[in-house]
């Protein structure tokens, strides 16, 4: 059966979901598909009251099921059970992802979907394989580190990857033992609430997960500053993750993982495999029509190697195939919203008029939905907005180098530090410029994650604090005691 379908004919999930059901709620904010402009929906806002609703009824759950409490194994047992009915049900979360989202629908059931099942069950093995421990002490002591979930954590996740999201916030909260209340982005809420209502089909106690829907200011707001989320883990812009955390500041000081923006490099030194590199480039541009935290949005090659990349770069570009992302032969994604695409083109234009050459791309396409044709820049500068903003979406400017020391000054961005690559046939090379980059992600002769979860993802500098995936998701879901024992 073919995945395509239509998307007026898609029953949407109404409401939040609070205590394994739903609770029904009138829209307030306006829905527009991005893939033909129509607005077809609108998302609940919940005030502070039904997020307090949500907390209560998550403190309630986590209470009556003990789930902190059980035997370890109990929890994964059911989180493997979430993750083949995510399986079994990945069209349908497809098509409610898809139909408000930028995720083409095939995309979607081959890689976003199956990637979280997986994903989910990779956390879950962490639920009775990593726990405290015992310290060395002196013969009069016996000194051990417990640890405990932390109760209930509060996540917001981002419009870009939905269900991808969701899963890297809710694996390691509830294999960790936690209860969540969680916000999707208001733009993309429906896989979020299908992925809630299997997870409690599949015996995670009602009342464990719970989505509140809404925006960031009023439902956003209400949840980091709630007093009894013991956690926030947050994944979206810089913008609001210093939002979060003056909010935490000023309502009471909580942990909190920030997965925020970046301005990713791409280094390419002349003896790197040119085409390899050309197509990991592109590809890491193009993926979401740019629309990544990660996207590798800065091309930095070395002088003699600048005309065949962007040239190689360029024919990969025109051969993108967009279409909306209900038709199962879309490969191209729209951008989010109309804004979103005006502030693209914005952007272009002004570099473009500051005198940067466009190689390729440098418009919004035709069509109804909002899409924009892959972007090289070349000729542009360090200081250029188009160099320094995240653009979030397809547009890769080019800046050349003579050697390594420009390339590392190049490479470093003020603000942003979270993931980068580099193209080099040179092993040494490759060690000791991957040793002085500045990011908390490094891909080598490629360019974007593999399915190997345990390899951490995070920001340096205002990229983020903390990491998804990786040990590190499932210990920051966990809290530590210190405990010695006089004997
Ligand atoms: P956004 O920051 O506008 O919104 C993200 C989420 O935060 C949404 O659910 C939104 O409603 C909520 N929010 C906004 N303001 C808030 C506030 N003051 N308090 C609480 N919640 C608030 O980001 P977006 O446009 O949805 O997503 C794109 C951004 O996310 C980009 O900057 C991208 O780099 C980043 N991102 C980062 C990662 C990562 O792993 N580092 C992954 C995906 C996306």
């Amino acid at each position: 059966m073919s995945l395509s379908f239509d998307p007026d004919s898609l029953s949407l999930p109404a409401g939040h979901f609070i205590g394994g059901r739903f609770v029904a709620a009138g829209g307030e904010i306006p829905m527009q598909r991005p893939s033909d402009a129509k607005t077809y929906a609108d998302c609940p806002i919940a005030d502070a009251d039904r997020v307090d609703q949500a907390v209560q009824t998550a403190k309630s759950a986590l209470k009556s099921s003990n789930w902190g409490g059980i035997r370890p194994r109990e929890r994964l047992t059911v989180l493997n059970r979430w993750a083949d009915l995510i399986e079994q049900e990945a069209e349908t979360l497809a098509r409610l992802e898809a139909v408000s989202s930028t995720r083409p629908v095939g995309q979607l059931v081959a890689g976003d979907i199956a990637v979280s099942a997986e994903q989910i069950r990779f956390f879950g093995e962490f639920a009775d394989k990593e726990g405290g421990d015992l310290v060395p002490t002196d013969d009069g002591n016996l000194g051990m580190i417990m640890t405990e979930p932390y109760g209930v954590v509060g996540a917001i996740t981002p419009w870009n990857f939905p269900i991808n999201m969701a899963a890297w916030k809710l694996g390691p909260a509830l294999a960790a033992g936690n209860a969540v209340v969680l916000k999707p982005s208001e733009m993309t809420p429906f896989s979020t609430l299908y992925l809630a209502e299997l997870a409690v089909r599949a015996g995670i106690p009602a009342g464990l997960v719970n989505i509140v829907l809404g925006d960031g200011l009023t439902t956003g707001t209400a949840l980091t500053g709630h007093p009894d989320i013991a956690k926030i883990s947050f994944t979206g812009s810089t913008r609001a993750g210093a939002a979060i955390m003056e909010n935490i500041a000023r309502t009471g000081i909580k942990p909190m993982t920030l997965e925020l923006g970046g301005k990713s490099p791409q280094v390419v030194f002349a003896d790197a495999d040119i085409e390899k590199a050309a197509a990991a480039i592109t590809a890491s541009i193009t993926a979401n029509a740019g629309q990544a935290c990660v996207a590798g949005s800065r091309l930095i090659v070395e002088r003699r190697a600048a005309a065949p990349l962007a040239e190689a770069i360029s024919q990969r570009m025109k051969t993108v195939i967009p279409g909306p992302t209900w038709d199962a032969a879309s490969q191209y994604s729209p951008i989010i919203s109309d804004r979103q695409r005006q502030r693209i083109d914005t952007i272009v234009k002004a570099a473009l008029a500051a005198g940067a050459e466009c190689l390729t791309g440098g418009f919004a396409m035709d069509g109804p939905g909002y899409f924009y044709a892959p972007t090289l820049l070349s000729g542009i500068d360090q200081a250029s907005p188009a160099v320094i903003e995240e653009i979030f979406g397809p547009v890769l400017t080019l800046q050349t180098f003579e050697d390594e020391e420009e390339a590392l000054t190049l490479a470093d961005h003020p603000s942003y530090g979270l993931a980068a690559g580099l193209f080099t046939s040179d092993l040494s090379r490759a060690i000791r410029f991957t040793r002085r980059l500045q990011a908390g992600t490094i891909w080598v002769n490629r360019y974007g994650r593999s399915r190997d979860h345990i390899l951490p993802t995070g920001g340096y500098k205002q990229s983020g604090i903390g990491k998804d995936l990786g040990r590190e998701a499932f210990h920051s879901n966990r809290k530590s005691k210190s405990v010695l024992i006089g004997l």
